[in-house]
């Protein structure tokens, strides 16, 4: 069979004043696909992936989601994708269940079956118990499986997270992990940014590897080792 990639840069750029950030970035990712977008603090993986989500406008490039053009047809891929940033915003005074509600709202999804999906979550996170408590309370993993919730609640068939497990309990990071790849089994596109490699060894189906604003390797961990890849030791070993 052949699938149209959900998620699609081409040519992607951004200069910040006179700072090249990204200097013409292509990159795809498959449905059902897991992709680690690795590469150094200030590598450019930020914002390739706020111009992949119609964040930040390209100087100069294209990016797409499932078909739809992010700048010409803003609403349509929107619409399919979600987006968890490394530091979240929660509004601290809902509980996890009323933000289910928020979200549901903004989303204008059918409540009932978005709370249904939302304690779906909150039971595969083991916050069934504490959905009523507030979200400013929450310790830093509870609140990282609160934004995914919530990111998740419409369905995204493309979704983007910043260092999703940086800084959990190894049992945290082990649901996050199982939770996409769930996702990406019924079909949703993920790229995932971190700077750390054995994290992407952990959780990703290939690798797309970002230095200096220029993709400068892709393929599984394997084929990049097997082929005598020095990039991989040259930026984490350095
Ligand atoms: P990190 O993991 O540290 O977030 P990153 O790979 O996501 O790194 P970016 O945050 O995309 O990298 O940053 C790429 C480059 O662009 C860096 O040199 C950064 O200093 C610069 N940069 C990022 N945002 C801005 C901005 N708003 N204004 C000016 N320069 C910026």
């Amino acid at each position: 069979g052949h699938t149209q990639p959900m998620i699609i840069a081409q040519g992607l750029a951004k200069q910040y004043g006179t700072t090249l950030a990204v200097k013409g970035v292509d990159l795809h990712v498959n449905p059902g696909e897991i992709v680690g977008f690795l590469g150094p603090n200030g590598a450019g993986k930020t914002t390739t992936i706020k111009m992949l989500i119609g964040l930040l406008r390209p100087t100069a490039g294209l990016a797409s989601i499932g078909g739809f053009d992010i700048q010409r047809q803003p609403l349509q891929a929107k619409a399919l994708l979600g987006y968890v940033p490394d530091q979240p915003y929660l509004p601290e005074k809902l509980s996890a269940r009323e933000y289910i509600d928020f979200m549901a709202g903004l989303y204008q999804l059918d409540r009932r079956s978005a709370r249904q999906r939302g304690e779906e979550f909150l039971h595969l996170f083991g916050l069934t118990e504490r959905g009523d408590e507030l979200l400013g309370g929450y310790s830093h993993g509870m609140r990282q499986k609160a934004a995914l919730t919530g990111a998740l609640l419409h369905q995204p068939r493309a979704f983007f997270l910043d260092e999703p497990t940086v800084g959990l309990d190894p049992r945290s990071a082990r649901l996050i992990k199982d939770i996409l790849r769930q996702q990406a089994e019924r079909g949703t596109a993920i790229l995932m940014s971190t700077h750390i490699l054995e994290i992407a060894e952990r959780m990703c189906d290939r690798v797309i590897i970002i230095n200096k604003g220029t993709i400068i390797a892709a393929g599984s961990l394997e084929e990049l080792r097997a082929g005598g890849d020095s990039s991989l030791e040259d930026i984490f070993l350095n």
